[in-house]
């Protein structure tokens, strides 16, 4: 058994938030759609706020998180699944990741130089802009007992829904339609999204012939398409009625909500067993002139310090 983080005095100080709801699944009974509505709430400003990036980057890194959150919930056993991208734009690396149950984490890595000279001349820069080129990896880790599944291809687009549909469309052969926000609020940072998947068959028992397929797909991307970021980001809006605005003509079947959380995996443990990896030379290397090594955790910006004197190498 997994300690309860509100028990493990091993974990960092941050913060304990689930946002109940955060995912809600959904299908269009006898047509060849399902789909995921996720608002991330409060989440995303707990989780944008733990970093010092500018609002351009908290976007794209919202966006993200929105992303990863919809793709996970789809996860049929437990594991995670993490986006990566890499590119030679001002944002040089940014990666988020998802649990089955929720959790969700990311970090972002800046070039802030060119960071600053891209804002001098674009205020408002694409998501393309902050990336540059490069490419985009999606990872689905079942556990040591499952084979890990990555798909790989180029930044294509010039935002993270474009990324991301036409990764599906090259390395998965899968019809996706997805739309991502995220933006600062009156109550503060908000993202969500919706993400469109064509399946084989239909959502429901009714069995729709072929030559519908094609336009049952069509119109429920259509209704989707009428989405505004106003609605997908307003936390009074509940998630059924917003999924009844776009569907209800489409014989909707809204699924059991799925809860977000606040999901960073490190402990002091874990990171003291990273530094016990290094030999003796390495770590009087890492260690500063007050005697302590620092490991920072990138996905919850948190300083782990450990005196140097208390980390023995596992191999002398
Ligand atoms: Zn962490």
């Amino acid at each position: 058994m997994e300690t309860p983080a509100f028990l493990d005095r091993d974990r960092p100080d941050v913060p304990d938030l689930v946002v109940p709801g955060g995912v809600t699944p959904f299908y269009l009974q006898g047509r060849p759609v399902r789909g995921r509505l996720v608002r991330l709430g409060v989440l995303t400003d707990v989780l944008l706020t733990r970093h010092d990036h500018p609002g351009v980057v908290n976007r794209l890194a919202g966006k993200a998180l929105a992303l990863v959150a919809g793709l996970a919930s789809a996860l049929k056993f437990q594991g995670a699944f993490s986006l990566q991208i890499k590119g030679d734009g001002p944002v040089t690396m940014l990666v988020a990741d998802c649990t089955d149950t929720g959790a969700l984490r990311f970090y972002a890595r800046t070039d802030e130089d060119a960071l600053n000279t891209l804002l001098q001349d674009t205020p408002n820069p694409t998501d393309r802009e902050l990336l540059g080129n490069g490419y985009m990896a999606l990872t689905v880790d079942q556990g040591p007992d499952m084979e890990r599944h990555q798909g790989i291809v180029d930044l294509a687009g010039d935002d993270l829904a474009a990324m991301a549909t036409h990764y599906f469309k090259t390395s998965e052969q899968h019809a996706c339609w997805i739309y991502l926000c995220c933006t600062m609020t009156d109550a503060g940072w908000r993202a969500g999204g919706l993400v469109l998947e064509r399946i084989a068959g239909e959502g429901g028992t009714h069995v729709v012939g072929d030559e519908n397929a094609d336009a049952s797909w069509e119109t429920a991307t259509i209704l989707a398409s009428t989405l505004s970021t106003k609605e997908v980001l307003d936390d009074s809006l509940p998630s059924a009625t917003l999924l009844h605005r776009l569907f209800h003509q489409e014989d909707l079947q809204v699924s059991q909500p799925r809860a977000l959380a606040y999901g960073c995996r490190c402990s002091r443990a874990r990171l003291a067993s990273v530094l016990e990896g290094f030999d003796t030379d390495d770590l009087d290397h890492m260690c500063q002139d007050d005697g302590q090594i620092v490991m920072t955790c990138e996905f919850c910006n948190h300083d782990f310090r450990f005196p140097r004197t208390e980390i023995t190498p596992r191999t002398l």
